[in-house]
């Protein structure tokens, strides 16, 4: 054998030793190692196919790989958006690989069984589609000490991205290019199921797998039992089946799971809670930290073939409570935000491991410690409900300045549908105007985050321009206009700072020279005087101030600019 063959056969050895198994162990391939390889299989078979779906905020792109497509990628999309789709998301977190090697694993199982486009159970393959790995410059920071608890994989990526963004907190703001390809692959796919795999932090128990569904109060009450009442139970004894406990995510309610753990408000900035919106049934998987990183990909995969199975067996009530849940959406009279976790508990049966508050040898304080020789089983607290502690009339239809480009732009990302005003026109609409607000000392997520707004409504006739956009409420993407352009919802694109300009007043006026206006101002408005000399009477501060008292009336009188605190976003009832 000469040696030229024998280095040849060698690669082919070696090739497919490394497709077979090394996905199994300690470690998760490298960015660059992860798309050779699955370019690879897209040239290698015909019912795979990978996509470069836009960039990253790194530079390099953001793929999709589906299994079980069409024959190009039009066939495919439009496969995905009229046949029942689920859609994987890996490594927002990089640092959190499990999901990149379990759908390598799932894979590479599914060319070996000789690629069946039937289940188990005989029932038609969805389409499934992945993001190999979504946080590309989060990929391309490897390291093994980012993940300071985590038992492996031996090197990972960073949960930063490229611009120091946590990628799971973007999806409505969308400060990076990630979020805008994500936003394309999303509404390309529109997938019935959603998952984004993560492992967990926090407390130490029994369980390899869990898993987090969207709050329930937000969904449609068809996407709500089909959730909680039927698939939450399949794919529960369906892992079971598989060798493994799956367990809502312990979210604590106080420092161990003895108080108590409570259902996750996945708020539409995370990637399910975004997923929800659009009526998606979305999981996170989250896999413990503590437990060894083969194990966690084998419980993830786990989740995935069950996720399948579930989807493949339930495909035409998938398909139809979906598409009653976006009529519900598209008829909501009301919309409600502002949820907080009620104190009404339910309790669950839960493996621990006991605690106690031993010394510490070198900080000499007590601290937490879960002793794992001391396994139990017993009922704890479950805070599973939310309650809406407002709600607002939704209008028929909302007005966005055609100035605020930012908003459109992300508008525009997410499929809303709108019409744009091509001349000048007049029309009564409700007004919303700040009245107070909080701003954190801290950025979070690169933003002054607005908090506690207060707005007041009133309806005023209101000259819009060509450029404007009117933004129907009755469309399939009903729950996202109200997420992003109510003011005080959780999410607002107000609370997210895109209307700050308008907090800032523009004009004031001269002491010396306003003060020779007020006797007219108040001659002109007597209600306007009956006010001031009431306050005058009554707030001593007031009296012995000239500025307070000539605000005041400036304020109320017509040299005021109108549009101050006034946003850009009009609602027609
Ligand atoms: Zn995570």
């Amino acid at each position: 054998m000469n040696h030229i063959l024998a280095s040849a056969l060698f690669l082919i050895v070696s090739d497919s030793c490394f497709s077979q198994s090394s996905w199994t162990g300690n470690t998760s391939p490298t960015y660059p190692a992860l798309i050779e390889h699955l370019q690879k299989l897209d040239k290698a078979h015909k019912e795979l196919s990978m996509y470069n779906m836009g960039s990253s905020d790194y530079g390099l792109p953001i793929y999709l790989f589906v299994m079980n497509g069409g024959k190009d990628s039009t066939r495919t999309f439009s496969k995905a958006q009229t046949g029942t789709t689920i859609l994987i998301n890996n490594a927002i977190h990089p640092g959190e690989p499990d999901g990149i090697n379990a759908c390598l694993i799932w894979l590479d199982q599914w060319i070996a069984q000789g690629k069946p486009l039937e289940t188990k159970d005989g029932k038609k393959l969805p389409l499934i589609a992945f993001i190999p790995a979504y946080n590309v410059g989060g990929m391309m920071n490897r390291s093994s000490t980012s993940r300071a608890n985590q038992n492996g994989p031996e090197e990972y990526g960073f949960r930063g991205s490229t611009r120091n963004f946590d990628l799971n907190r973007d999806f409505i703001k969308m400060d990076s290019k990630n979020a805008f390809t994500f936003a394309k692959i999303f509404h390309s796919l529109d997938p019935d199921v959603f998952i984004d795999n993560h492992v967990s932090n926090g407390a130490d128990y029994q369980y390899t797998l869990t898993y987090i569904a969207s709050m329930k109060e937000r969904m449609s009450p068809e996407m709500n039992e089909l959730t909680y009442g039927k698939c939450i139970p399949y794919l529960t004894s369906n892992v079971k089946q598989q060798g493994w406990d799956l367990f809502p995510y312990v979210e604590l309610k106080g420092e161990t799971p003895a108080q108590g753990i409570h259902a996750f408000n996945d708020l539409p900035r995370y990637a399910m809670g975004f997923a929800s919106l659009f009526h998606s049934i979305s999981f996170t998987v989250e896999t413990h930290m503590l437990k060894p990183f083969p194990q966690r990909v084998q419980a993830t995969l786990a989740f995935m073939e069950g996720i399948i199975s579930f989807t493949a067996n339930n495909a035409l009530e998938i398909e139809e409570i979906r598409s009653a849940s976006k009529s519900w959406a598209q008829n909501l009279t009301h919309f409600a935000y502002n949820y907080q976790l009620s104190e009404k508990a339910d309790s669950i049966s839960f493996k621990g491991y006991e605690h106690s508050f031993p010394v510490h040898p070198i900080t000499g304080l007590k601290e937490l410690t879960y002793n794992r020789t001391q396994a139990y089983e017993r009922m704890i607290p479950w805070f599973k409900t939310y309650v809406p502690k407002d709600s607002v009339v939704v209008p028929k239809y909302y007005v966005v300045g055609g100035q605020e480009s930012d908003v459109i732009d992300r508008l525009k990302a997410n499929h809303v549908l709108f019409e744009t005003l091509t001349s000048d026109s007049f029309d009564t609409l409700h007004v919303s105007s700040v009245k107070s607000y909080k701003s954190p000392s801290q950025p979070y997520e690169g933003h002054f985050k607005l908090g506690q707004i207060e707005v007041g409504e009133s309806a005023k006739i209101i000259s819009l321009k060509p450029g404007d956009i009117l933004i129907p409420s009755r469309q399939d993407a009903a729950l996202f206009i109200h997420a992003t352009l109510q003011p005080m919802a959780e999410d607002s694109y107000l609370s997210w700072n895109f209307f700050d300009s308008y907090l800032q007043q523009k004009e004031y006026f001269s002491n010396y020279v306003f003060k020779d206006q007020i006797a007219d101002i108040l001659d002109e408005n007597r209600p306007l005087k009956e006010e001031y000399e009431l306050r005058k009477a009554t707030d001593e501060k007031f009296r012995n101030s000239e500025w307070d008292q000539l605000y005041f009336i400036y304020c109320r009188s017509p040299y005021f600019e109108q549009t101050f605190m006034r946003l850009p976003v009009y609602q027609k009832f």
